[in-house]
């Protein structure tokens, strides 16, 4: 059971899918609007942490073998674990595998998601998420 969310949201001013997980405002990437942070995007780091943290209990990879994007905060459940993966298979710097995510974005997306990564990495830590291992990580195909 892999888990989901509901969560959209778009910039009040050019209507930008972004994740507005800055409090008390996020700029917008696209527009430079600030947004209000919304109630429901108050935990958002967290949420994002616990749904891999529940992944990879799961499967034994963040990245979950089947997972529907249904919403935007779904898209980032997936980015984050994609991500997490790479800096537990690489074993090298976050900021490395960091920058080398956000090579193609623009500076302004570049500069959202380098802080909010960097959010979920320092969060993701507390929580021990990289400290689990798994002796043989089993093969992650077969459920497609
Ligand atoms: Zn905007």
């Amino acid at each position: 059971m892999t888990l989901h969310y509901q969560q959209d949201y778009q910039c009040v001013k050019c209507e930008t899918f972004f994740l507005p997980f800055q409090s008390p405002v996020t700029v917008c990437p696209e527009c430079g609007e600030p947004n209000l942070q919304p109630e429901e995007f108050r935990e958002v780091v967290r949420l994002l942490v616990e749904a891999n943290q529940t992944h990879r209990g799961l499967y034994g990879g963040f990245t979950p073998p089947a997972y529907g994007v249904f919403s935007l905060l779904d898209h980032y459940v997936y980015y984050s674990a994609s991500i997490f993966d790479m800096y537990v298979e690489r074993q090298t710097p976050r900021a490395l595998i960091i920058e080398e995510v956000l090579a193609n974005e623009t500076p302004a997306w570049q500069e959202l998601l380098r802080e909010l990564l960097y959010q979920l990495f320092e969060q993701a830590e507390r929580q021990g998420l990289f400290q689990q291992k798994h002796e043989e990580t089993e093969p992650m195909e077969g459920a497609a």
